[in-house]
């Protein structure tokens, strides 16, 4: 057996498109960043994914290359069943087989919110838990599950969105599905801002409305505790559901969030789930880029895009 090579992932966003070259603890050996061209279609989105994981890659190597993707990704084709507006075009794009022509080597595809859940329990606050829910609060609201260490995708790639959730006290609240009273609606930075705006008919982001609770405004905080309660109480429903050793918080919304959240949610759990803990995520950005490479070296789900030969050894571990 030889040593096992650094994998390259990558973060495909409506923004910014990111590349890290990860080694096979873990860590980030070489990363490249760039804005994604979401206005110049799938094909331009793509082309910059795949530059940027060239410049990581061993041009002489075979290993394959690992996506987490903003869109509900097709678990077995790795492609793009749904996406918003903040990639034109995305939904329908094959991106595991565009991209292992593009890059002549394997390509395994998921959501970019199971790619950070992969990563936080390699090697972030989940770290060796492989029954594992992770939440990511961030503009929207976003969740993944890991079973036995898998994704746990679902019948379309869905599962784990535990954004549209009922949420009692959004109901004025719309969702960024369309729909009223989700969870999303309320407990993200958009349900702040939304919130906000209703109690005081003043329009902030969510961020500067956490930053207003955080200097002691007292709408801002009831804004920001509501939020919090409603995703806690729903956290706790989650794991009486699952049952994971462990929640996961990530996203720029949560630290604003966690403590309130981690109170609702021992108020409401069953004794018997007393003991699991909701902790923040600890690999920020590299979140999505770490989990990707290493649903790269661990096909988490189904068989995707062997369009390259030599197709690695399914190193079908428990780890
Ligand atoms: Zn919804």
């Amino acid at each position: 057996m030889t040593v096992p090579a650094p994998l390259v992932g990558l973060d495909i966003g409506g923004t910014k498109t990111a590349a890290a070259l990860v080694g096979p603890d873990g860590e980030v050996l070489g990363r490249r960043l760039a804005p994604t061209p979401a206005g110049s279609g799938p094909a331009a989105v793509l082309d910059t994914a795949a530059r940027l994981a060239r410049e990581l890659l061993d041009p002489g190597g075979a290993g394959p290359v690992g996506v987490g993707t903003a869109g509900t990704v097709d678990p077995g084709t790795g492609t793009i069943r749904y996406a918003t507006d903040s990639l034109p075009g995305w939904a329908g794009t094959p991106v595991a087989d565009e991209l292992a022509v593009r890059l002549a080597r394997p390509v395994r595809v998921t959501n970019d919110v199971n790619a950070a859940a992969l990563g936080e329990s390699w090697v972030g606050a989940g770290r060796d838990r492989r029954e594992l829910l992770l939440v990511a609060v961030g503009t929207g609201l976003g969740g993944a599950m890991l079973q036995r260490g898998r994704i746990c995708t679902g019948a379309r790639g869905g599962a784990g969105e535990v954004g549209h959730l009922p949420a009692p006290g959004a109901e004025r609240l719309r969702c960024g599905c369309g729909r009223y009273g989700h969870l999303e609606a309320i407990a993200s930075g958009t349900g702040l801002s939304a919130a906000y705006a209703l109690d005081t008919g003043l329009r902030i982001t969510g961020r500067a409305v956490a930053e207003r609770a955080a200097a002691g405004e007292p709408v801002a905080r009831e804004v920001v505790e509501r939020a919090a309660t409603a995703l806690g109480r729903a956290l706790a429903g989650l794991v009486a559901l699952l049952d994971p050793q462990a929640v996961v918080l990530a996203g720029g919304a949560a630290d604003a969030l966690l403590p309130r959240a981690r109170a609702a949610l021992t108020a409401e759990l069953p004794a018997a789930w007393a003991d699991v803990p909701l902790l923040p995520a600890t690999l920020g950005a590299d979140a999505v880029v770490v989990g990707a490479a290493r649903l790269a070296g661990h096909p988490g789900h189904g068989r995707q895009t062997d369009a390259a030969p030599a197709p690695v050894t399914d190193r079908r571990t428990r780890a």
